[in-house]
């Protein structure tokens, strides 16, 4: 995350005494919210190839359970520290709640990198790792899933290693697993999916309609593609696409399925011919309706916010926009639709898959890309709704709409059970 420029701890402590004030609540309130549940901290020995040991670090941070068992990812990163988990299972609380799952909010890390490491040593370290959380995780408790550098295989050794300690099998105790160990195909789809639909929501009612808007992508990963596919098969016209290497842009429209072909078999956008190239950031400049940045953190600041056309930002990437940087789009009127609604079509199939796994593997794949857009349609709207018919629109963007209901939600179930 952003830990270099802010500590993203402070930082959701922040977002969080903001929405505290908008709701009318209590220092109470923050005093519970404000820290994890739970935090625990793992020293993990791991053999190593060349006969040696190396211990690591890793965490695994409980924010808040009222809504019902802890979900979130884990990430091995080299940059990971103990601020960053919990600021990351604070967000997955109020994704949780604002997605209306029964989940509350948990994340995990591992300080490693894990591209120095064998698949060997890569598996020795994930199942130790999940082997001493495995006290405080499970399928009622705390239930997993990839995240930056983690990937279905991670999930996989994960589910094995508690299966064996436990003795049965625990397909949705994780999830994102391989589709043969109870993972669905709509999972891979479900993140670039869930926003095109935000934001296909958000132009209907900025535009009255999506179709023949124009589109800008910044980061052609997993989300930037299935967002850049989902919003053309909607009407959209894709205009410009960047990723780490530079950008291309057409005015007159990309082909989206070759552009995709292009990237997976040359590894950058920039071997498509039909456009003109341009740097990485460019994306987020040109003149475009919709602007979805998919890449990095910490993209639109105080610096660059200024240039930007797009009337509708959709963030699929998590934190692209600086807190200095969204106050300028603010006052120009740019709608931005929050990382915490707009990308959270990842948890919403992982809520499918952990369902669909306990009912013994019953659901069709149809049904699940049917919900992923009926909730995230519905979410969009709750939220919209809120916003405009319960705040004040000229002090508060929809970030600050966002996280006030998804607080909101949070502390009603804590009060229904008698917490507070
Ligand atoms: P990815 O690794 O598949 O893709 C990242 C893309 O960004 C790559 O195309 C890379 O070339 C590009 N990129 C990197 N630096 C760039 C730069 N400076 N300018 C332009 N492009 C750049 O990652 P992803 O899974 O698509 O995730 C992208 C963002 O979406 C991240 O912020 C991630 O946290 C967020 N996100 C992803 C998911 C998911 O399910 N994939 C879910 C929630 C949030």
């Amino acid at each position: 995350m952003s830990h270099t420029l802010r500590d993203p701890y402070e930082e959701a402590k922040k977002q969080l005494k903001e929405s505290i004030e908008i709701l009318g609540l209590t220092d109470e309130v923050y005093e519970i919210l404000a820290a994890p549940e739970r935090l625990i901290r793992v020293r993990i020995p791991v053999k190593m190839d060349d006969g040696s040991v190396k211990v690591f670090t890793g965490w695994r941070s409980q924010h808040n359970s009222a809504l019902g068992p802890y979900k979130g990812g884990v990430r091995y990163h080299p940059d990971v520290h103990e601020h960053e988990v919990i600021a990351l299972s604070m967000w997955m609380t109020w994704k949780n709640s604002l997605a209306q799952l029964p989940y509350g909010g948990g994340k995990g890390g591992i300080k490693v990198d894990p591209h120095k490491l064998s698949p060997g040593e890569l598996e020795r370290l994930s199942r130790k790792y999940f082997e001493l959380i495995s006290k405080v995780v499970g399928i009622d408790e705390d239930i997993p899933a990839p995240d930056v550098y983690t990937n279905p295989q991670t999930m996989a050794w994960y589910m094995d290693e508690y299966s064996r300690l436990k003795g049965f099998h625990a397909f949705g105790v994780v999830t994102g697993k391989p589709l043969l160990l109870g993972g669905l195909y709509t999972r891979i789809i479900s993140t670039g999916h869930g926003t095109a639909v935000a934001a296909a929501e958000a132009a209907k009612k900025i535009f009255g309609g999506v179709e023949g808007r124009t589109v800008s992508i910044q980061g052609f990963g997993n989300a930037g593609q299935y967002a850049a596919l989902s919003l053309k098969e909607m009407g959209a016209i894709i205009v410009a696409v960047s990723d780490s290497r530079g950008g291309v842009y057409n005015p007159k429209g990309i082909d989206v399925e070759k552009l995709i072909k292009i990237k997976r078999e040359t590894g950058s956008v920039l071997n498509y011919e039909d456009a003109e190239k341009f740097s990485s950031k460019d994306p987020l400049y040109v003149d475009a309706d919709i602007l979805v940045p998919a890449a990095l953190e910490n993209q639109i600041t105080a610096e660059n916010a200024d240039k930007i056309k797009a009337k509708i930002i959709a963030e699929a990437a998590n934190g692209p926009t600086t807190p200095d940087g969204e106050e300028i789009l603010t006052k120009k009127g740019i709608v931005v639709i929050p990382d915490i609604l707009a990308n959270a079509g990842g948890v919403i199939v992982s809520h499918i898959e952990w369902v669909n796994n306990r009912m013994g593997g019953w659901l069709k794949e149809e049904e699940v890309k049917a919900r992923l857009e009926e909730k995230m349609t519905h979410n969009f709207h709750a939220v919209w709704d809120f916003w405009q018919n319960k705040l004040d629109t000229e002090k508060y963007n929809m970030r600050a709409a966002a996280y006030a209901l998804a607080v909101k939600r949070v502390y009603d179930a804590m009060k229904l059970r008698g917490w507070i």
